[in-house]
């Protein structure tokens, strides 16, 4: 979709102007429903097709993405605009500096639209934890668009951006772009810049894109990926890579393995069968197929459920009601009525965050705490290094992984937000992919019928450490296998 609009403009069937409008005015038109933008940045977005449409009346070579309109999850900075991460004690937080990956972007003349709705911090797995909004999945209204990044999702497939920003720490990309029928990548933990983008649990922690196909995700995330002396864990590695140039690339001879842990007789049947047709299409594309194992798969989820709490407890400390934000006291007008440090502290944290938050603060708290770390973090970390261990050995074997991205389709409004442990389940695939930092891509493999409706279902690949260009690559191969399945 990316190179199609691209080469329009460049031809001069459209202009850059005339694409903004035609977003914004979507936006303007079903927004309403969706609730996928926190934010809409109509004047800057347009400002900027207007320098695309200069730059083409000039014969100027403009950058692919250059006037492709996208969307920007709110938890990543952009210099001068509100970014809430969807919580109260941000409401009036305003970015001081454009995180990395949106500098790279402005470089490249795309236009913004505007900030997407998410989980609260990015804690949660259906958007339901914002605290402004919830966001409707385009497929279905009564059903969430997944989360974290269920904004960023939503706008995609609801034609309100033609490509979006997530961030993943356990699934938060792939899971809301596989309830919402569209393409979501996590890089290769230190591929892309984490710099301004709000800290959750930073080892585990990525941006990435989230588009239509497999092609565009390639588009976006070439334009976001690469070293940054501002973030001390990126990696300096694959310099200036146009990850859209190895798609097309030959498939044949590349083996996917097929964890057994992960293909139990719990899934369900409607998407063991989804799963079953996509390796039919690997096959025919003349991809091995191999059942591997992964034994340490069951100890994942609670791993998780540890190391990423204690992440998120120390890294949230931050938020004290004196550097940024909301801060109680300052809403105190009397000298008499003024708190004291630790008064504010509480209040504003008691105040600005929401039940979720308040819960991870208290699980990482007490994981960390004296007598409980070596029974709960350090452990975990043990997991952690097992589960490493797994993958290596099993990529000597095979070149990806594969799995569904979530064991369900997008679930009904309001059907887990009084179940933590039951939304938690729910990212048993994708974080095993933040746990070991191998690249994971979400992608579409049919639909299954609920309530008299289609909804989406994603397939999952994980590849090795760094190889996002093999895993862009097979997706691409299977993406065009499964059109032409299709279309006849
Ligand atoms: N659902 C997971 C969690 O709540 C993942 C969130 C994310 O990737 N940001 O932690």
């Amino acid at each position: 979709m990316i190179r199609l609009l691209h080469n329009k403009l460049v031809a001069g069937e459209i202009t850059a102007v005339d694409l903004a409008k035609q977003y914004l005015k979507t936006i303007k038109e079903k927004d309403g429903e969706f609730g996928a933008y926190l934010t809409v940045l109509e004047k800057q977005a347009l400002e900027e097709a207007v320098i695309v449409d200069e730059r083409l009346k000039r014969g100027e070579t403009i950058d692919l993405l250059a006037g492709i309109p996208g969307a920007i999850k709110d938890n990543i900075l952009m210099e001068g605009i509100r970014a809430t991460s969807a919580s109260k004690i941000l409401d009036n937080y305003i970015a001081p500096y454009d995180a990395t990956v949106i500098a790279k972007l402005k470089a490249v003349h795309t236009v913004m639209l505007g900030k997407t709705n998410m989980d609260e911090f990015a804690l949660g797995s259906s958007t339901e934890n914002s605290a402004y909004q919830v966001t409707k999945n385009p497929y279905d209204l009564t059903r969430v668009p997944g989360g974290t990044s269920g904004g960023s999702a939503a706008a995609v497939a609801g034609s309100e951006a033609v490509w979006a920003l997530g961030s993943d720490t356990g699934g938060s990309i792939r899971q809301p772009a596989a309830f919402c029928g569209v393409v979501g990548l996590k890089p290769t933990y230190g591929r892309v810049s984490r710099y301004g983008l709000m800290a959750g649990a930073s080892s585990l922690d990525q941006i990435g894109p989230i588009a239509q196909t497999v092609e565009d995700v390639a588009i976006v995330f070439s334009r976001i990926a690469g070293y940054d002396p501002h973030d001390a864990t990126s990696a300096d590695s694959g310099h200036g890579k146009k990850y859209e140039d190895y798609l097309g690339g030959d498939v044949r001879g590349k083996k996917i393995g097929i964890p057994k842990e992960y293909f139990s007789s719990d899934l369900d049947p409607k998407i063991r069968v989804l799963c079953d047709q996509a390796l039919e299409y690997f096959k025919s594309l003349g991809i091995e197929v191999r059942e591997i194992s992964l034994p340490h798969s069951s100890f994942a989820l609670p791993a998780y459920y540890i190391i990423q709490p204690c992440e998120v407890s120390s890294n949230f400390a931050r938020y004290d009601g004196i550097r940024y934000g909301l801060s109680i006291n300052d809403e105190k007008s009397s000298v008499e009525e003024k708190s004291t440090l630790l008064e504010t502290y509480l209040d504003t944290r008691r105040h600005g965050f929401g039940p979720e938050v308040k819960r991870r603060i208290m699980l990482g708290t007490y994981s960390l705490s004296s007598g409980y770390y070596d029974a709960y973090y350090l452990k975990a970390q043990k997991v952690r290094a097992l589960l490493k261990q797994d993958f290596e050995k099993a990529f000597e074997e095979v070149d990806f992984i594969f799995s569904p991205t979530t064991p369900e389709p997008a679930f009904k409004i309001g059907e887990k937000t009084t179940d933590p442990l039951k939304m938690y389940l729910g990212d048993i695939y994708t974080i095993t992919a933040n746990l070991t930092g191998v690249p994971a891509l979400s992608f579409p493999i049919g639909t299954v019928s609920e309530d008299g409706k289609e909804l989406p279902i994603g397939g999952q690949l994980q590849g090795r450490w760094f190889d996002e260009e093999t895993l862009l690559c097979v997706a691409d191969a299977f993406e065009k296998e499964y059109e032409r399945c299709h279309s006849v």
